[in-house]
């Protein structure tokens, strides 16, 4: 550890009380306990008989989604945080019985992961999805938040930061959405679309385990820096 960096632990460490270290790559990073008893909502979109968007060689936004879910799970418990998932096994949370009438099925599904996300009382909603065009050009994970919402666009401004700033692939800004999850959440929700399954070396890079983790890192690190501010 640099001895600046050692004085900036210190000295965090007097005005902030416990600190935890994380160990990203080679860097260590330094963090005050700022998460330490908030309630964090984690939304992996899709699931279960709902797939999401597909992509080549069996890629599954689902599958994916839930992987960078799970991460982002343990990087937030470590720094103290209460999360709450909406799922974490490859389902989703409609009734089976509903069969094929899967339009029945989608909306079941996103009321009751917004009902898990207002009865928790979830300070924050992160939901994470993959996005995916027609065309093959577009690349790039975006945050996006609900009209209206001041601080789901200042939550969405520090995630799309840290996204830039780490994955250092995308300008992407942050936009308005109308989205279900973001609409109906009683607390300030986000959308993150963690890139397209539609450009093919975005598709390969969201196959592999290091860059879910980084995107993971990326999101931990945006909603970090929400309470920091
Ligand atoms: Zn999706």
């Amino acid at each position: 550890m640099a001895r600046w960096s050692v004085w900036l632990f210190l000295s965090l460490a007097v005005l902030f009380g416990p600190l935890i270290l994380v160990r990203q790559n080679s860097n260590v990073v330094i963090f005050s306990a700022s998460l330490a008893g908030r309630v964090i909502a984690v939304d992996p979109g899709h699931g279960g008989v709902d797939p999401g968007a597909l992509g080549p060689d069996g890629l599954l936004e689902k599958d994916i989604v839930l992987d960078v879910a799970l991460r982002l799970r343990t990087l937030l418990q470590a720094a103290g945080a209460s999360v709450v998932m909406t799922r974490e096994t490859d389902t989703d949370l409609s009734d089976s019985a509903l069969g094929r009438q899967y339009s029945r099925r989608k909306r079941q599904d996103l009321e009751r992961r917004v009902r898990i996300v207002n009865e928790s009382k979830a300070e924050i909603l992160v939901s994470i999805h993959v996005n995916s065009m027609v065309s093959a050009r577009w690349s790039g994970a975006q945050a996006f938040f609900a009209e209206g919402s001041d601080e789901g666009q200042k939550l969405a401004q520090n995630l799309q930061e840290a996204l830039r700033e780490y994955l250092k692939n995308t300008n992407r800004q942050v936009a308005r959405g109308d989205f279900y999850m973001l609409r109906q959440s009683n607390c300030p929700a986000v959308l993150v679309e963690v890139g397209f399954i539609s450009n093919p070396r975005e598709a390969s890079l969201l196959a592999s385990e290091e860059y879910r983790r980084q995107l993971a890192w990326a999101i931990f690190a945006g909603i970090l820096r929400y309470w920091q501010r």
